[in-house]
């Protein structure tokens, strides 16, 4: 603290009163410390970068900082004594300060014209009582928060945009979704049928795999709703014994026509210490396998894919190993990364979203295991997916397959190698002849069974001749569905049995040691599915028997495929069925028909004119349709549309691709069978709609 200056001594021989003088002198100098403190308390207020002003309760300032003068371009010393309402007038303030007063102490955020432009404020209003109950003054303190609440508005606003683009997203899945399954749904279903009809054993093929296809198709489509679960961090894993055997051979049949096309090797092997079940989430482990195998069949152009499932440990290995192009140097981590792909060019000659291995290794990781690859760019490659064998049951004992020894003669080596796998785990000693190696003295006389491919038998026939064949013990030969047409032919060149590719391991040890019947000298089917041609006997194409019940429905629909299938579906079980396009044309049929005339009402969501969902409603609305059944028959397949079709008065959601059997469950939970009644067909006649 400054010293106060001495006051002039008092003049020589005055009056003296001591006491008095110091006094005077005490209180000077109380006065002066007193003035200090306060400059000292003002130049701290003047420092701070907050507007802090004082004003009694007769609304006068007593008090500005110099922080108060730059905002409102009013001079701190000019504003003493001026109402406070005329100074904040001029920032667009009024006094009492808006939200606050005597009662308040919670901050108040207002907008402030300062003399440098639009500011917000965070205002705080402390009244200050002194000794008495009423408020004296009220101490102001003004918060420049012009920055922060910048920064919380972008953040709010880029948290609504976030929302709605996640809500943009889950609506455009959605809606794929829905596009996709509906035409799935005449694809899948009309195979369906089309299996039910008297068929050729290549026909039988052609049906099939248009229907696994499509399968594969309506999975993809689960897979994408799935990548936006993971996303969202919803998924949920089911942990059940998984027959993995069953599993491998499924997903390698299911995919096995696109080996074909390329003409590619392709097999599967299980090594007998593998358990029979291991525990898993089964649909999630199959989306893996199947992304993997797809993926080796679709960049793999000659030779093959093989898939080989073996322990380490206390770790099943999956193992999915292609002649592909493998995977370029430096791009092995990224093809995990979501929507990367290796190669661009390669990729969009294959096309693809580069989603595929980004989901399996999340889902991999989510089972407790991992997915990692190896390659050689240029020698394939080979992806290794690895799970905990969690709940290993007893292994199963391998069956010695009761053979010396077998040569295995294919275009494709890695089929080949995986084949004498199979019979290595047999007790079979096998070894491996190249097409090219199929020369005049080549020997297969020291090997008991011969194991050809199709190209191979040709091969040793041209080659070789029959009499080669006919040395060995027994020669077995491997076709793939669309060469059965060459059955007799190999069986006339002394091949028997045949097996359909991929072979699966029980049936080719059953070949092996000659297990099977003969048939007089003829190829023998041994007991293999696909090696038969089962077709529906002559006369069994008609309606399947459901209860014996014949219901009238109204099928609302406007796709014509999806109507057709659903009615000839329908009929197939003995129901008649009345088909409206739109939703309007289902409320006019509904309402002008006998009030007793149908017993179920299908409804597709989305249709022209008046959607399902109004349909619905107006006909719960009228008297007549009170009580009938209204299932959706519909392509939106997420839980919130189901509650959407209760909501708008419906009994049930059948979710398209239709399954058969879930339709045929469907209709006998909701409709109670009544006294013979008008048939549909009679409306149908005389309805102007149709
Ligand atoms: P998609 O195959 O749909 O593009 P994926 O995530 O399944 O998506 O694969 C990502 C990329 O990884 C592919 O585009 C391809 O470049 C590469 N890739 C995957 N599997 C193989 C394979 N077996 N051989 C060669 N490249 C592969």
């Amino acid at each position: 603290m400054r010293n106060r200056p001495k006051e002039n001594a008092p003049p020589a021989g005055a009056p003296r009163n001591v006491e008095l003088l110091k006094d005077a002198e005490r209180l000077r100098d109380e006065v002066w410390e007193l003035r200090e403190t306060i400059a000292g308390l003002n130049g701290i207020l003047d420092s701070r970068r907050d507007v802090v002003f004082r004003v009694d309760d007769t609304g006068t300032i007593t008090f500005a900082n110099t922080r108060f003068g730059a905002v409102t371009g009013i001079e701190p010393q000019a504003a003493i004594g001026l109402p406070a309402a005329r100074c904040l007038e001029t920032i667009g303030l009024s006094w009492p300060l808006e939200r606050a007063g005597p009662k308040a102490d919670h901050d108040g955020r207002m907008p402030v014209k300062t003399v440098a432009g639009r500011r917000w404020f965070d205002w705080e209003v402390i009244p200050w009582r002194g000794d008495g109950p009423a408020a004296l003054a009220f101490h102001i303190i003004g918060r420049d928060v012009t920055e922060s609440k910048r920064l919380e508005d972008a953040s709010t606003k880029a948290r609504a945009q976030a929302e709605a683009e996640n809500a943009a997203k889950s609506h455009f899945l959605a809606t794929m979704s829905h596009e996709i399954r509906t035409p799935l749904n005449g694809i899948l279903g009309m195979a369906g049928l089309l299996l039910k009809t008297r068929l050729s054993a290549e026909q039988t093929t052609y049906a099939r795999a248009l229907k696994s296809s499509g399968e594969g198709l309506l999975r993809l489509i689960d897979d994408i709703l799935d990548f936006s679960k993971i996303e969202a961090g919803r998924l949920e894993l089911e942990k059940e014994p998984v027959d993995i055997r069953h599993l491998v051979r499924s997903i390698v049949e299911l995919l096995s026509s696109r080996a074909d096309e390329k003409s590619l090797g392709f097999a599967w092997r299980v090594v007998p210490d593998v358990p029979e079940t291991v525990d898993a989430d089964p649909v999630r482990l199959r989306q893996i396998i199947v992304n993997l195998v797809g993926n080796a069949l679709k960049f793999t152009e000659t030779r093959g894919v093989a898939v080989s499932v073996s322990t380490q440990k206390d770790m099943m290995e999956i193992r999915v190993q292609d002649t592909g192009p493998g995977i370029p140097q430096g791009a092995a981590g990224r093809i995990f990364n979501d929507f990367e792909q290796a190669d661009n060019g390669l990729a969009r000659k294959h096309g693809g979203a580069g989603l595929g291995l980004a989901i399996s290794k999340r889902l991999a990781e989510a089972l407790d295991g991992d997915l990692t690859v190896e390659s050689e760019p240029g020698h394939g490659a080979v992806f290794r997916l690895v799970l905990p064998l969690n709940g290993k049951a007893a292994q199963p004992c391998p069956e010695k397959a009761r053979a010396s020894g077998a040569v295995i003669a294919t275009t494709s080596a890695i089929e080949a190698q995986t084949l004498a796998g199979i019979l290595h785990d047999h007790g079979v000693d096998t070894a491996v002849i190249a097409q090219d190696d199929i020369k005049e003295d080549a020997d297969f006389a020291t090997h008991a069974i011969l194991l050809a491919d199709a190209a191979a038998a040709d091969a040793i026939l041209e080659n070789m001749g029959p009499d080669a064949v006919a040395a060995t013990h027994r020669a077995i030969v491997m076709l793939r569905p669309c060469e059965r047409d060459r059955i007799e032919r190999f069986a006339k060149a002394g091949f028997s049995p045949y097996l359909i590719r991929p072979v699966r391991t029980e049936t080719l040890i059953k070949a092996v040691a000659g297990d099977f019947d003969s048939q007089g000298g003829k190829m023998s089917n041994l007991y293999d599915d696909r090696a038969v041609t089962p077709t529906r006997p002559p006369g069994t194409t008609g309606p399947r028997p459901g209860n014996g019940t014949s219901f009238n429905i109204l099928l609302a629909e406007d796709d014509p495929v999806n109507a057709l299938l659903a009615r000839a579906l329908l009929e197939r079980e003995g129901h008649e069925v009345v088909v409206a396009h739109n939703g309007s044309e289902a409320i006019d049929i509904f309402s002008s028909s006998d009030p007793e005339n149908f017993d179920l009402v299908l409804m597709d969501m989305h249709m022209p004119k008046v959607d399902g969902l109004t349909a619905a409603r107006a006909i719960r609305a009228m008297a007549s349709g009170a009580d009938v059944p209204i299932v959706a028959l519909t392509a939106n397949a997420f839980a919130e549309d189901r509650k959407r079709c209760i909501d708008a008065g419906m009994n049930d959601h059948l979710v398209k691709p239709l399954d058969e059997e879930r339709l045929h469950e469907t209709l006998n939970h909701w409709v109670r069978p009544r006294a013979p009644k008008q048939k549909a067909a009679d409306c149908e006649a005389s309805n102007p709609h149709l």
